[in-house]
């Protein structure tokens, strides 16, 4: 439970700015006042964008990049407990979690400090063809524009670590809009940043009502990227609506995971119960679809339903909690609905399924229909599926009957199952004997089909946030 609230204003141009009006964030856990933050409408965003136009027409030498990136870095991990801390109070995820929240959003910023000082083009060879015989040619990575940054809930902290950090070292200026019930742990980055020796306009957070900040940032033409984490209606609408800029999408998933009858399950159990639940199923990649190997079905379960009750359900600021609550009752509804509707289509429900006080238990679903909402839309809460298999080819085709693409993974000791999987999956990333909710920051992570087009990690966002630029040079 938070102890006392937070205040906290919008950074526009260097500048803390109060507006004479505040959202409030409050605890998903308990409903306490967790703090406010100055509220911003169209008029703060276009003051955040003309700064941020400004800001970019002084560039920051890579190398100073690379340093105010290093030293957020270190305030990162100095501060990690206070992170911690805030992301647990506005998003309700146990500590547990959240520390590791913390610890990697060092990486991303250390990352991104690397990538800056890399940062290069390449050689083009001219003399290859007779066209280009006398020349030499090269690329320079130029920084595309202003990016605007569109972030979720869920890791409210360094979901805008993977936004903010390559942007600048990329060189290009940020406006970022948190989400509305997470905005203090991206106001406790954009002020760690500015400790970093960030200059002005180079960092500005607006919070507010989602419709009317978006419409200034898809309208306005010094926007040239927008990179948006969230849902996938919001994120291809928003794509639709900015057909001139650049719009990288991550979005949802309905993570499949195939276990195989020669997996061992005594070491994947405790770790596909802690990915299904761990801050209460609200990761894109959290285990959803378990498939396992008929002759495996009933050992697996044997071992994980007991794994899974238990799982302490509680108070997120509690050290020792699994599972917290849901980011809203709205949301805990949602997912009790959808539990009665698999029931009504002839599901099972063989663990959780009814709340323990305010809170959802860690629901397990046999028998399930596929046309089930807990089987073929992102649950995004502490639910998931079994289902038994008899061939390889049947649990690849049940985890690929999805309109998401973003991780899947398969628990096995045959090499070439295994192989198999990691062609035919049709998935961004496909985990082998690992839990295809792992994820580390440096990785290129993001999905196919509904659940995006880009992949994020410093390297690769930096890719998309600069443009290549061709200098031919007569001799
Ligand atoms: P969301 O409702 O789509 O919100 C995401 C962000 O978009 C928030 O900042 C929200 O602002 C903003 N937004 C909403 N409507 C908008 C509009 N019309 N114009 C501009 N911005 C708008 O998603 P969420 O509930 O926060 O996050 C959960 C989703 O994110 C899940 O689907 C999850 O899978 C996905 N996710 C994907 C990844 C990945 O890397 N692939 C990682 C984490 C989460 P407000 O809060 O003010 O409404």
């Amino acid at each position: 439970m938070a102890t006392t609230a937070t205040e906290r204003k919008l950074l526009i141009d260097g500048d803390w700015v109060e507006t004479g009006d505040w959202l409030e964030v409050h605890s998903p856990y308990d409903g306490s006042l967790v703090g406010r933050v100055a509220k911003a409408g169209a008029a703060e965003t276009r003051r955040a964008l003309d700064a941020a136009d400004a800001a970019m027409r002084a560039p920051i030498a890579a190398h100073e990049r690379a340093a105010i990136l290093d030293r957020t870095a270190a305030l990162v991990e100095e501060r990690s407990e206070e992170i911690a801390r805030t992301i647990s109070a506005e998003a309700g995820k146990p500590m547990k979690a959240a520390r590791i929240e913390a610890s990697r959003a060092h990486s991303t910023f250390t990352m991104a400090a690397v990538e800056a000082r890399k940062l290069a083009g390449d050689v083009i060879p001219m003399d290859a063809s007779p066209a280009g015989a006398g020349k030499i040619a090269l690329t320079l990575r130029v920084p595309i524009g202003v990016v605007a940054a569109i972030s979720p809930f869920n890791f409210p902290f360094n979901l805008v670590a993977h936004k903010v950090a390559p942007a600048l070292a990329a060189g290009c200026a940020v406006v970022l809009k948190p989400a509305s019930q997470t905005p203090l742990s991206a106001l406790l980055l954009a002020e760690l940043e500015t400790e970093a020796g960030l200059p002005s306009g180079w960092l500005n957070v607006v919070c507010g009502p989602s419709g009317e900040i978006g419409d200034v940032l898809v309208e306005d033409e010094r926007v040239k990227l927008i990179t948006f984490t969230g849902s996938v209606p919001v994120g291809w609408k928003l794509r639709e609506r900015a057909a001139r800029k650049r719009v990288n999408l991550e979005l949802g998933n309905a993570t499949p995971v195939i276990v195989a009858a020669d997996a061992d399950l005594d070491d994947i159990v405790p770790r596909l119960a802690a990915n299904a639940f761990s801050f209460a199923g609200q990761s894109c990649i959290s285990v959803q679809r378990i498939y396992v190997e008929r002759s495996a079905y009933e050992p697996f379960l044997e071992r994980f339903l007991p794994r899974v009750e238990a799982l302490k359900v509680g108070d997120p600021a509690d050290e020792d909690t699994d599972v917290g609550p849901l980011i809203s009752a709205t949301e805990r509804d949602r997912v009790l609905a959808w539990i009665e509707e698999a029931k009504a289509t002839g599901a099972s429900v063989l663990a959780g399924g009814t709340l323990d006080g305010e809170l959802l238990r860690p629901t397990v679903i046999g028998n399930v229909a596929h046309a089930a909402k807990v089987s073929c839309e992102e649950v995004f809460g502490p639910l998931c599926t079994v289902t038994p298999y008899d061939t390889l080819d049947e649990a690849i085709t049940l985890a690929n009957s999805t309109r998401f693409g973003l991780q899947a993974g398969i628990f096995t000791s045959d090499l070439k199952a295994a192989l198999r999987a990691a062609r035919e999956l049709e998935f961004g990333g496909v985990t082998v004997n690992e839990a295809p909710t792992f994820r580390a920051d440096q990785m290129p992570y993001g999905g196919i089909k509904d659940s995006g087009n880009t992949r994020e990690g410093p390297a690769h966002a930096i890719r998309e946030m600069t443009e290549e630029r061709l200098v031919v040079l007569q001799l």
